[in-house]
């Protein structure tokens, strides 16, 4: 194992595992689908992340909990050991995104910093990319942020290619059913029979023109043009999946999304993902037509129910 700040550690295997078990470590942190060893368990502290070293396991959920374990044993005067089988992807990712966290440091400099201790160390590309992620984040996973929801729904394609019997949590509750709790949001509403579509914490914003360099000729937007979410260029919200969604996109590729009350054409859906009017590709994609939908502000506490 190589010592990587004072009270951390990086390592692999189970010599490294016995070596835990030598007084200097008080706290492992495991990244592997197999158990901690005797030695191991006997320690101060233990967290098992089981994770394959898979560029599809999402790592990316648990960093912020990672990082908290670390600190947590450091603070506490103790010596952690973050380690997987082979230590060279699984655990540098986890070492890596702490040194990003603590040390506010790009992920380039932080990777470069623990391959300079552990040359063979070599990340899949799937831990690269969530760790890039993790840097826009800010290095904190906020689960309600569009960046998030994007990169779970992104996740979801990928663990349920058939895009049948994907979890409930996968789409946000229809605004126009039931009771919702008061809130000041924005709602969206169908233009042509006002039934309610989405609430305004259901839209994936992105940063626009982020396109090829074929909408370069396009006019720059005019600042004063820029609305909330710097959306101005983009013609479609690009949405979460709602509730009412549901049978159209289940085990569909690509497909109109279509007023579940009038049936008109709202937008289409793609779920490897479709470009926005501003060059940005977004993947899944769920769009919606700013023409076809009018935002409304909710005037009553529980008003979501009527839809009028
Ligand atoms: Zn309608
Ligand atoms: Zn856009």
């Amino acid at each position: 194992m190589v010592p990587v700040l004072p009270g951390l550690f990086l390592g692999s295997g189970l010599k490294d595992a016995e070596e835990a078990g030598k007084g200097v470590v008080t706290a492992v942190l495991l990244v592997d689908l197999e158990p901690p060893s005797y030695a191991e368990a006997e320690l101060e502290a233990v967290l098992r992340v089981p994770l394959l070293d898979e560029p599809q396991s999402d790592l990316l959920s648990r960093l912020d909990a990672c990082a908290a374990f670390i600190s947590r044993a450091r603070e506490r005067g103790g010596c952690v050991l973050v380690r997987c089988y082979a230590g060279v992807s699984r655990s540098v990712a986890v070492v890596t995104a702490y040194l990003m966290k603590i040390n506010h440091l790009p992920f380039e400099e932080a990777y470069a910093f623990v391959r300079s201790l552990r040359p063979e160390a070599e990340m899949n590309e799937g831990f690269e990319w969530q760790l890039k992620l993790y840097e826009k984040m800010g290095c904190e996973v906020d689960v309600t942020s569009a960046l998030y929801k994007q990169y779970r729904l992104q996740k979801v394609t990928e663990k349920y290619p058939e895009l049948r019997d994907l979890p409930r949590d996968v789409f946000a509750a229809d605004p126009s059913v039931g009771r919702q709790a008061p809130s000041h949001e924005a709602l969206y509403k169908c233009r042509k029979c006002r039934r309610l579509l989405f609430r305004a914490s259901s839209v994936l914003a992105h940063t626009e023109g982020k396109g090829p360099a074929a909408f370069a000729h396009k006019r720059l937007p005019d600042p004063a043009s820029f609305q909330r979410g710097g959306q101005s260029a983009c013609t479609s919200y690009f949405v979460e999946p709602v509730e009412w969604m549901e049978p159209a996109l289940l085990g569909v590729l690509e497909g109109q999304l279509l007023c579940p009350k009038c049936s008109s054409k709202l937008g289409s859906f793609h779920w490897h993902g479709e470009q926005c009017s501003c060059g940005h590709w977004v993947t899944p994609a769920f769009q919606i037509h700013k023409s076809r939908v009018d935002e409304v502000k909710e005037l009553l506490a529980g008003s979501g129910q009527s839809g009028r």
